[in-house]
This record gives structure tokens, sequence and C-alpha cells, in this order.
């Protein structure tokens, strides 16, 4: 397939492939299409297994492992980045985690160390990340692009502590935009639909919110992983050169139905 647009001589550092129904993985491959070349990390050797094979499809130039709960590991991927290749066009943060017994009752029966847990893993990795990019970024018009998901501004039975992650890693994608923004980089996000996943199998009866969102949206079907990647794409690209703070629902349209379908077939214009 032809690339839309050109991104090429720019690179890209991913964090958040685990296998290839990732949304991250779909994400590196439309950049990859567009020219860029596409860095991975990944979270443990068995996921490394896994990422490897992938990134080396891609003919990745960094495959690095990075448990972004811990600030030294971190630090070693950026700062090996930076001896490498000097400088950073695009950064993506694909990375979310809860405790699976959170993700299936009451949002009140949260445990202080999984409310710790998720917001750690799935919010500050953000923050951490944009941190140390910043100085690689600087004069690359660069652009950090994050995930979120609806449960962020509605109540969503059973996503719980992830709904209040996402909430704050919006608020942070507006916070850092306004931050970064001064330096030329831009810092968005993508709200994406429910995609079965790895990590979306730990989020209780998520065949029931595929059926739900299948028959709501107004394009009557689910998100895929390519639909994201592509609007990824745009989001790192020039094209959306003056879009930064956002939040940008890639969701078939789901967010701006009210109430849930009903069985009705559409009157016929005249
Ligand atoms: P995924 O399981 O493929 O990706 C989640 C990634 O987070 C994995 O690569 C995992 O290794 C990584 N991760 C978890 N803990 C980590 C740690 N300590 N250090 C480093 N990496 C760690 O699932 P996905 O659905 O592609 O998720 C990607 C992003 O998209 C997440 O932020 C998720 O919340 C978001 N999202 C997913 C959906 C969906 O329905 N699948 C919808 C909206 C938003």
């Amino acid at each position: 397939m032809e690339p839309i647009l050109s991104l090429d001589g720019k690179k890209a550092l991913i964090f958040g492939v685990a296998n290839d129904r990732s949304i991250a993985w779909a994400i590196a491959q439309e950049l990859h299409r567009a020219g860029c070349a596409v860095g991975f990390t990944y979270a443990g050797e068995a996921l490394g297994k896994r990422v490897t094979p992938l990134a080396q499809s891609l003919n990745s130039p960094f495959i690095e492992p990075c448990d972004v709960a811990d600030d030294a590991q971190i630090e070693r991927v950026f700062s090996l980045w930076k001896e490498k290749f000097g400088t950073l066009d695009i950064l993506i943060h694909a990375v979310a985690f809860a405790d699976r017994n959170d993700l299936k009752e009451h949002y009140y029966t949260t445990s202080r160390a999984g409310f710790h847990l998720a917001m750690d893993i799935s919010v500050y990795s953000l923050v951490a990340m944009a941190r140390h990019a910043l100085p690689l970024m600087e004069g690359t018009n660069g652009s950090i692009l994050t995930l979120t998901y609806y449960g962020a501004e509605k109540v969503v039975k059973r996503y719980n502590i992830m709904g209040v992650a996402k909430a704050a890693l919006e608020a942070s994608v507006r916070y850092l935009a306004s931050d970064l923004g001064p330096k030329g980089i831009r810092v968005n996000g993508i709200s994406a639909g429910p995609i079965k996943t790895l990590a979306a199998s730990g989020i209780g009866d998520f065949r029931a919110m595929l059926k739900h969102h299948e028959k709501t949206s107004p394009l009557q079907r689910n998100v895929s992983q390519e639909d994201v990647g592509k609007s990824a794409l745009f989001l790192c690209s020039p094209l959306a050169s003056g879009i930064t703070g956002e939040i940008m629902h890639v969701d078939c349209g789901y967010n701006i139905m009210s109430t849930p379908a009903i069985d009705e077939t559409p009157e016929k214009a005249e």
C-alpha cells in the first residue's frame, strides 16, 4: 500500500508493543510505511521474544527492554537513543496496566496499591518519557502521542481505576502540551474504541462491550488497530502541525451517541 504522506528521515520510539495485535504495532507499521525509522521497547524478556521478530520485520534499528515502572530503565533507553541517533521526532506511549482484580467489580474496592500501580504505569510513565524526550525533540517539531479510552470521560462499568487513570492521562496531555508547546513539541492523545488486545483481555465482559459498541456506533462496526494506526500517523505528521493538547476519538463515532442503539431501520430519504 502506498503511504499517504512521507515521514522520510524521521525517527520514532514506540513504547507498548506486546504482540501483533497491539495498537502500538499498528501505529509502528503505519509510521514505517510512511518512511519513518521505528525503534521499540518491550516490557521484559518474555515479551522481547515476541517483539524482537516484529521489530526486525520493519528493519528496526533499536530494540530495548524497558519496564516503565523503573526510572533507571526509562533513563537508560533515552540515553541509548541519544547516543545512537541524537534526536527524536516521534514518541508513542501505548502503555497501560492495572491489577485485573480492580477491573471486575466496583471502583470503590480499589486498593491503595492497585490505585498507585495503575496511575504509575499508565499515567506517570508519560510524564517521565516526555521529560526525557524533551532535549531530544527540541528543534525537531516533535510529536508525542498517547492512547486513552472513553472511560476517562464517562463511567464504563468495570473499567474502574483505568477510567480514573485515563482521565489523569488526558489531563497530562493538556499540561504537557502547554509545557512543551513553546519548544515546538506537540502532545496529543487518541481515544480509541474497544479493540481485542492483550490489555483488553483484563477488562471484565469485554465481548459484551465490543457488541454494544458495534451496535451503537454510527459506523455500525468496531474500530480496528489499522483505524487507530492511520489516525496516529496523521497526528504525528506535519498534516497535524496545528494540533496539540487534543484528545481525538477514533471510535467509529461511539462517543457522540447519548443512548444505546435500538433496532430500527433507517427511514429512506425522499
Ligand atoms: P497491549 O496489551 O497490546 O499493549 C499494552 C502495553 O503496555 C503492552 O505492550 C505492555 O507490555 C505494556 N506495559 C504494561 N506494563 C508495562 C510496564 N510496566 N512497562 C512497560 N510496558 C508495559 O494492549 P493495547 O490495547 O494495544 O494497549 C495500548 C494502549 O491503548 C493502552 O494505553 C490502552 O489502555 C489503550 N487503549 C486500548 C483500547 C483497547 O480496547 N484495546 C482502547 C482504548 C485505549
